[in-house]
């Protein structure tokens, strides 16, 4: 029997062959899906789990008083950011995203517009809420997988522990502005800088150093791990030669007023107190401050924001009194034995020109214990406006002291010179009459008048007035002393400053002294009230300078109340409570 192959039938043969191209090509087919058409999709899957490297904020050096206590600190903060790298414009729902972040549908459109317009590098993350509370957090931390792009950040937010205290000295913190930007090159965008007081004169140094952070993160965001941080360097430490006890006792005092307390070390310059009332609280700043609360602020009657020591400038009444004295026993048109009878006033000019009391025949100490007006007038008419003023610009009238913050005014000293230029009209013998007794054009800020009772106290010697004393590193190393600087010395027998301090001593332990609520203190003052005329039935600025312990001075102040009264009844019982302190630590060293 012939064998037969099996044989398979053409038609099953052609099938086969069929099959097998028809898997090939269901198999190319395949690849080709995955690699070029769905290649650009599950690339971009693949490169997202990668480093994400995002800055890290330096948290702003501290702010400290004279004894280490802590004015201005940091404290952890969390932000709610979008981060361009793995934020999709397409994908993203922004409804959703508001919804959980809790944001206003702007905050996040003026991101996206930011970053639409390139403004925005791809790492910098876009802050669209500083100082989240922590329910947000937890929420979006929760539902990162459906808010791609939204990431949570944890860094300082800075931080004023005594809330209102020494506000304007310390100023407060902002969001970088575009004018800073251009201006200095040491920032960033979304950088944190300092708007005012110390903040701002020393914001370079207490910036610090941002760091960097290089997170490996999944598909979602999440980081996985850590691949390198370089931590962020701190900046500066800021040691002030504020003392927190005597702030806070001015403060205090000053509450409910209209007015402003420095008080200054004579020996050195050093501020020891610089209040101003009203005030406001710097932690309103630091996460951003509400629009509302802004406009409240700057549109409030008495400008809390205005620091009154330095940028408010009024007549210092009776307080220039002790520059007329000075005035004239440096120019010799008076000695301390000049006598001269007060009757209520005198005439100048054409004009009467009255005295507050009759104060009958005074010497020298005596007019200025019982701030007899008459008297100066004639000693004022005696020296003269040039030389009046000349003297008075030595002791720190009409310029700035050049402290180390901003917004410093210079006040008004008039001179014939000075009247001619403003008004074109000559100045005439009533001008120097108003001016001896420091009312008409004269205007003085706080500080200078304590520069005044500085010069004083010190026989002529008045330093540079400064409230930063020390830059410290992080770790305590001492970068930067500030040394006691001249900034004026007025030459003249140390008699003439003797006479002055027996006359401000005579306003306190003398008979019809205007200072007399202070003769019971612990420690020995000299002081000089005002209540300075302003405008037509509005209350005087109730003025007082002083120094004390009047034979060692170490502390040098002045108290200006606007439109409170009299020096005497306002400002004096302010200082009382000041140098009652002063006192306490005095004795306790
Ligand atoms: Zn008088």
């Amino acid at each position: 029997m012939e064998e037969r192959q099996p044989v398979i039938p053409v038609s099953r043969w052609r099938w086969g062959v069929a099959f097998v191209i028809f898997m090939t090509l269901l198999f190319c087919g395949r690849l080709w899906w995955l690699q070029i058409y769905q290649g650009e999709h599950l690339g971009e899957k693949a490169r997202s789990r990668y480093l994400r490297a995002i800055v890290t904020r330096a948290p702003r050096g501290e702010i400290l008083d004279r004894n280490g206590k802590v004015l201005a600190t940091n404290e952890p903060s969390f932000n709610i950011a979008l981060f361009p790298a793995e934020f999709s414009m397409d994908s993203a729902d922004p409804g959703k995203i508001c919804k959980v972040i809790g944001i206003p549908r702007e905050t996040l459109e003026s991101a996206i517009a930011k970053i639409k317009a390139n403004k925005v590098p791809l790492f910098e993350p876009v802050r669209l809420v500083v100082g989240a509370d922590f329910a947000t957090v937890t929420r979006v931390l929760e539902r990162s997988w459906e808010l791609p792009g939204i990431i949570v950040l944890e860094e300082p937010l800075r931080r004023y522990p005594y809330g209102k205290l020494a506000a304007h000295v310390l100023g407060h913190v902002g969001a970088v502005t575009d004018e800073e930007l251009k201006q200095r090159k040491d920032l960033e965008l979304f950088d944190w800088t300092g708007k005012m007081g110390l903040e701002r004169v020393y914001d370079k140094f207490l910036q610090g150093e941002h760091g960097r952070e290089i997170v490996e993160v999944d598909a979602r965001g999440a980081p996985i791990r850590r691949i390198r941080r370089e931590p962020a360097q701190p900046g500066q430490v800021l040691v002030t030669t504020l003392d927190l006890e005597l702030q806070k006792v001015a403060e205090a005092s000053l509450q409910g007023k209209r007015g402003a307390v420095v008080a200054i070390d004579p020996r050195n310059g050093e501020v020891l107190v610089m209040a101003s009332s009203p005030t406001f609280d710097p932690n309103w700043f630091s996460k951003g401050i509400k629009p509302e609360l802004w406009r409240w602020l700057v549109s409030h009657k008495a400008h809390p924001m205005q620091n009154r020591a330095i940028a408010t400038a009024h007549p210092p009444g009776s307080t220039f009194k002790v520059v007329t004295a000075t005035a004239a026993l440096i120019y010799g048109k008076a000695t301390p034995k000049t006598r001269i009878s007060c009757g209520g006033g005198r005439i100048v000019g054409r004009r009467f020109f009255r005295c507050w009391r009759r104060h009958g025949t005074v010497d020298m100490v005596k007019a200025i214990g019982q701030s007899c007006d008459t008297y100066f007038y004639t000693l004022g008419l005696a020296v003269g406006p040039e030389r009046l003023a000349h003297i008075a610009s030595l002791m720190g009238l009409g310029a700035k002291t050049g402290i180390d913050l901003p917004g410093e005014i210079k006040g008004v000293l008039p001179s014939p010179k000075w009247k001619r230029e403003r008004y074109r009209e000559r100045w005439y013998g009533g001008d120097t009459a108003n001016m001896s007794i420091g009312q008409g054009y004269l205007s003085a800020t706080p500080i200078q008048m304590t520069l005044v009772a500085c010069a004083i106290a010190n026989n002529g010697v008045i330093y540079q007035p400064h409230l930063v004393k020390e830059r410290r590193s992080p770790d305590g190393k001492i970068l930067g002393r500030v040394e006691p600087k001249v900034l004026r010395r007025i030459h003249a027998p140390v008699s003439v400053w003797n006479t002055v301090k027996q006359g401000m001593l005579a306003a306190v332990y003398g008979p019809g002294g205007t200072a007399r609520l202070l003769a019971d203190l612990p420690i020995k003052v000299a002081g000089k009230t005002g209540s300075s005329e302003h405008r037509k039935g509005a209350k005087t600025h109730a003025w007082f300078i002083a120094f004390a312990p009047a034979d060692n001075p170490q502390i040098a102040l002045c108290v200006m109340v606007e439109e409170a009264g009299h020096g005497g009844e306002v400002a004096v019982p302010i200082a009382k409570q000041i140098l009652q302190a002063f006192a306490s630590k005095l004795q306790a060293r």
